[in-house]
């Protein structure tokens, strides 16, 4: 998309809350007998749905987040909007919802953005949000998979989202998912059922949680909302392997690749809490950090696990501030696009 930057006139854009402002327009589609229709891009308005609604019963909602930005030659890049469509699918078929098609996600977003040039500025802190969501709109009370649906994209301006490194704590008692469960989806469920521990967390004083998986509550999983990654020896990039109890995050997708590229060894395989634990208290080098869209990494700064604190490395020469300027310089159009995530 070229565009040269003008300004949205009315907004400040250096003072404001994440999430609670969209932009001017959105995108609304909706699926009846079959297929979607009725595909538009409309101002931001309420929308009227029955009580009966199923979205409000049984949970089939299903949403992506991904991130626009002003690029150094005044372009806008969505960042990795195949593989956030790609998700958003398999998100959906978990749900049984029916998925989208290429062209509603892509050429939606695209169109979208382009109306909305003026709320994506250059700033190195700025991107705007995209939150492309489905949630099921049949009348009908009895437990089923809805017929009708409504696919809706909502824009939100955002600046560096977690700016100081995470107290986090390692959650023993309750999981995030379980084995055959939902968890490699972004439905909205999974993220009801994480507010109570993670509340609960923050009333210990805590920023986060660190999920460990369900069978064993052995091997560490993700970080809140995110994926987790730790760096070893300073040149080991390890994170918990795939499975369907992990999100499969773009963030940690891109910065395993941009390692690589980089001589980092990339491991991903079960990574026991009590492994991390141990090399601390040896006094090994970790670092440890969140990945996601929101904030790209949040650096950890210490894990509590049953009451004791472990302290990992932040100090400036971090590898990991390494890792997420490779990434931001992708986005940004600073460092060559080797795999075509720039669109
Ligand atoms: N895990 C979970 C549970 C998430 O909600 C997110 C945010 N989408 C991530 C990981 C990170 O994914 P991504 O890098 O694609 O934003």
């Amino acid at each position: 998309m070229n565009h040269t930057e003008t300004r949205k006139p009315d907004f400040d854009f250096d003072n404001f809350t994440f999430g609670i402002q969209s932009t001017d327009r959105m995108l609304l589609a909706s699926y009846q007998q079959g297929e979607w229709s009725d595909y538009k891009i409309a101002p931001v308005q309420s929308i009227s749905l029955s009580p009966l609604a199923m979205c409000f019963h049984y949970g089939q909602t299903v949403f992506e987040g991904l991130k626009a930005f002003r690029m150094k030659d005044g372009n806008i890049n969505i960042f990795r909007m195949e593989s956030h469509w790609k998700r958003m699918n398999r998100s959906l078929e978990r749900m049984a919802m029916p998925p989208l098609s290429r062209s509603l996600f892509m050429d939606g977003i695209a169109e979208l953005i382009k109306m909305e040039a003026d709320w994506v500025i250059d700033d190195p802190d700025y991107s705007l949000y995209i939150r492309p969501f489905v949630i099921a709109t049949e009348k009908k009370l009895g437990v089923d998979a809805s017929k009708e649906y409504l696919f809706m994209v909502v824009l939100s301006p955002m600046r560096a989202y977690y700016n100081k490194p995470l107290h986090v704590k390692v959650e023993t008692e309750y999981i995030r998912s379980a084995p055959g469960g939902a968890g490699a989806a972004k439905n909205g469920g999974n993220y009801g059922a994480s507010l109570l521990p993670q509340i609960n967390a923050k009333k210990e004083g805590f920023d986060q949680i660190i999920w460990l998986d369900a069978r064993e509550k052995k091997y560490i999983e993700e970080s809140g909302t995110m994926n987790i990654l730790f760096i070893l020896e300073g040149k080991r990039l390890v994170t918990p392997a795939l499975s369907d109890s992990i999100l499969d995050g773009i963030t940690r997708d891109s910065l395993l690749k941009l390692a690589g590229e980089a001589g980092f060894l990339v491991e991903e395989r079960p990574v026991a809490i009590e492994e991390i634990t141990a090399r601390i208290e040896q006094g090994e080098r970790v670092e440890a950090f969140g990945a996601g869209t929101a904030a790209v990494i949040s650096p950890i700064e210490s894990i509590n696990y049953r009451g004791k604190s472990f302290a990992t490395y932040l100090k400036s020469d971090a590898e990991m501030y390494r890792l997420k300027d490779m990434l931001t310089d992708v986005r940004k159009g600073l460092k060559a696009d080797n795999y075509g995530w720039n669109q």
